[in-house]
């Protein structure tokens, strides 16, 4: 027996009568109809009762659930609500008006502008005109993209209200009020829920990846965080495997994105990697082994991709433009003209401007008495200021040429305490593990991620001896 839902919705029309001027008694009449729909699919028509215009208050009844059977005859439920006729008005009924304006929803579609879709609802540009000067919001507006949703109230002719849903968890409401529009903003919060993955690699990460039902995001982001200890392209083998654990969003049941990976863990060649995240006081996330040593190297070995050495470190060589012996106290990276250069560690900048023979050149010191320098920059990075601080990889400036160089190239220096370095083989120093001030907020905040880590472990263990199967 099928359990069906049946929802009672109460449609109301608008049927006027209009009374002589000055006059009383006499009502207006409103035909009320009455839809049962049936799993959606059955209808019936409407029975009329008389009332008064006036507004009727909660005459929708909605999610009565009955038992019946969807195929036989449409059982329909009549629910009849008669409202007795109220006897007199006191003042002349105003001029007939649309009384109940409907929102009307609109899906922007590709080659849309607000023109276009104002003018689909039946407003013109001055309206569009009032919304910008009245509500600063507006300007959101301006970012709409094909498939989100506006629903317009307009009254009229005139419109009421705007609502531009920008996604699930975003809308921005105009609503006309006495001194023009007013806007909203609504952001709804997700609930958020922890899902598990696993998978053993058969050909590659990608493909485990897929088959335990990840979002490609998701196994990037996994290859991202392990990627300091495994080579993902040389590594992998057949049999390695990983779990995982992320965050789900969900809005009303419904899943509606996927988070950041929480916990994880990846065997490579019978050897295994855990990785949780925590974010600090300052609001910084980042990945760190379960002791709390971070799982990035605090430097990256070069500050740009692709690049190929046109000199090396070395003490003793003729300069290309000076044409005399002189060290060369770094490392060159020829790459084309506007190619990104990225601070190779966290840090501050401590000078960001012209330095004679290197030209356009930064400065960044990272603590334990490290610096490094690069150098004949095409241009800075926005906000390349001294004292603003950049995290590894950020974007700092554009190799070039300027100062004595003689073609595009980056010449970058590693110092330690203030002696220059060999970029190239300098021991890179440890991961920037968590600082003393944070250790107990750490382990408070990532030991339960990493105890429900390994609790769906044993679980999924547990599942698999007593049925027999992998619940991937
Ligand atoms: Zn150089």
């Amino acid at each position: 027996m099928h359990q069906i839902k049946t929802y009672y919705k109460i449609v109301r029309s608008t049927l006027l009568q209009y009374l002589p001027r000055g006059h009383l008694a006499a009502a207006a009449a409103l035909s009320v109809g009455l839809v049962v729909v049936l799993g959606s699919e059955h209808q019936t028509n409407s029975e009329i009762a008389s009332i008064p215009s006036q507004n009727i208050p909660g005459l929708e009844i909605q999610g009565v659930d009955t038992q019946a059977t969807p195929i036989a005859v449409p059982a329909v439920e009549t629910i009849i609500q008669t409202i007795a006729a109220t006897p007199e008005l006191t003042k002349p009924q105003q001029a007939p008006q649309d009384l109940s304006p409907q929102w009307k929803e609109f899906t922007v579609q590709n080659g849309d502008n607000l023109s276009i879709l104002f003018k689909r609802a039946g407003l013109n540009d001055r309206t569009i005109y009032e919304l910008f000067s009245d509500a600063k919001d507006a300007k959101d507006l301006r970012n709409i993209r094909p498939g989100q949703k506006m629903e317009f109230l307009v009254e009229n002719g005139q419109l009421q209200g705007l609502n531009y849903i920008v996604n699930e968890l975003n809308s921005l409401k105009f609503t006309r009020g006495a001194k023009g529009f007013t806007a909203k903003q609504t952001a709804l919060k997700p609930d958020v829920k922890y899902a598990f993955r696993q998978a053993s690699i058969d050909s590659s990460l990608y493909m485990a990846g897929k088959r335990a039902g990840m979002p490609s995001t998701l196994t990037m982001e996994l290859a991202n965080i392990f990627g300091w200890d495994i080579d993902f392209a040389l590594d992998i083998q057949k049999g390695d495997s990983f779990k995982v654990m992320y965050e789900e969003q969900h809005l009303n049941g419904k899943k509606i994105g996927t988070g950041k990976i929480m916990a994880a863990e990846f065997t490579n060649g019978g050897k295994t990697f855990k990785a949780v995240r925590y974010t600090d006081k300052d609001g910084s996330s980042n990945y760190y082994t379960p002791d709390g040593r971070g799982m990035h190297k605090a430097f990256l070995r070069t500050p740009i991709e692709f690049a190929r050495i046109s000199s090396h470190f070395s003490l003793g060589r003729k300069h290309p433009v000076l044409h005399i012996i002189r060290a060369h106290k770094g490392t060159d990276y020829a790459a084309a003209r506007g190619t990104p250069i990225r601070s190779t560690g966290n840090g501050k900048i401590a000078f960001a401007g012209r330095k004679n023979g290197f030209g356009n050149t930064v400065i960044i010191q990272h603590g334990q008495g490290i610096e490094t320098l690069y150098g004949h920059m095409n241009g800075f990075a926005k906000g390349m200021r001294s004292g603003a601080r950049v995290s590894q990889g950020d974007v700092i400036g554009y190799v070039g040429s300027t100062g004595l160089a003689s073609g595009p190239h980056l010449h970058y220096e590693f110092h330690v305490n203030g002696q220059v370095r060999n970029p190239v083989t300098v021991p890179l120093p440890k991961s920037i593990g968590i600082e003393k001030t944070e250790v107990a907020r750490f382990n408070e905040t990532t030991r339960p991620l990493i105890a429900k880590l390994d609790q769906y472990k044993s679980a999924s263990r547990l599942a698999v001896a007593k049925s027999g199967s992998s619940n991937n």
